[in-house]
Formats: C-alpha cells, structure tokens, sequence
C-alpha cells in the first residue's frame, strides 16, 4: 500500500522568519524540526490504476520547534508525558489504537494526529516554501481523548493546511 504525503508547501509569508528551538532557544536554521497537531482523514485515491491510500489532513496547528533532531529528541519524553500517552509512533494502518486510552481509531474518520516533520524552508517568489524531508506520525489520538477540529469548507483541499504552519 502506498502512502501519499505531501511533498512542499506554501507558507505563505513575506518576510525571512527568524525562529528559536524552543529547546536550546538557538536560531533555527535549515532544516527545521516541527510538531504540529493536525486533524486528518484516511481516504483512496486512484493513481495510475491502483488504488492507494491518502491522507487528507483538514486543519494543521504547529506546536514546537526544533533546530535539530537531537532537540526533538530530548524533548520528545516530555511531550509524551503532557499528552499522557502509553505509545507513540503507531502504525499507519486504516484501523489503529489510541494512543492515550487504547481505543481503537477508525482513521478513515476525521482524527488527531501529532506529527514531527523535518523541512527545508526556501524563499520563493510567492511566499516561503517547505520542502518537507520526512514526516513521522508521532501519536494518534481518539475522538473521546481529543476531539477533531471542525472540517474546514471543502476549499480546504488535500494538504493545503499550511497557511497557519509559519506565524511566529
Ligand atoms: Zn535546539
Ligand atoms: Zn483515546
């Protein structure tokens, strides 16, 4: 089964950010280590005559920001424990478990997701773009555990959640 992620996003912004880890408080340079709580939706696509599996992520909120993986890392022990979870990382199947409860999610429903995602953010002509260079689901949540946030107008098309992503 394949899974599409997206692969760059618009950001939106004008002007060079200047970001701090909110771990060392060292200036964030290329690339950037960011968790975000997104609420997202398991679908099929036809690609190419198969079918495959997509992720339709609907509203996106950045949480932290790293300069390194090693920040994220030693923070990461501290996030788990505010968000009370017993696992992390768990797979990405269509039918998964909470990650603080142990319920079962039915990811093909509208879910949270905290993610930690590695980009490289390059200033284009419309705006700042990130090319993302890997993207890890760090926890899945159940409805009962944390709510989804409310869809967004079907505007809101696949992966463009990004607009909010760089606001210092
Ligand atoms: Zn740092
Ligand atoms: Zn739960």
């Amino acid at each position: 089964m394949q899974i599409s992620i997206r692969t760059s996003k618009s950001i939106g912004m004008n002007e060079s950010p200047i970001f701090r880890c909110c771990v060392c408080h060292g200036i964030i340079r290329n690339p950037t280590w960011s968790m975000d709580h997104n609420t997202q939706k398991y679908g099929t696509d036809m690609r190419e005559g198969q079918v495959c599996q997509t992720i339709r992520i609907t509203s996106s909120q950045e949480m932290f920001r790293h300069d390194s993986q090693n920040c994220w890392l030693v923070h990461e022990p501290t996030i788990a424990q505010e968000l009370k979870l017993k696992t992390t990382y768990p797979p990405a199947t269509p039918m998964t478990l909470c990650c603080r409860c142990g319920a079962p999610v039915n990811r093909t429903q509208p879910h949270v997701s905290y993610a930690i995602m590695a980009m490289s953010l390059q200033d284009a002509p419309e705006g700042w773009i990130a090319d993302v260079l890997s993207d890890k689901e760090f926890a899945v949540l159940c409805p009962e555990c944390e709510e989804p946030d409310e869809p967004e107008a079907e505007a809101t098309a696949e992966f463009q959640d990004q607009d909010e992503r760089i606001r210092a």
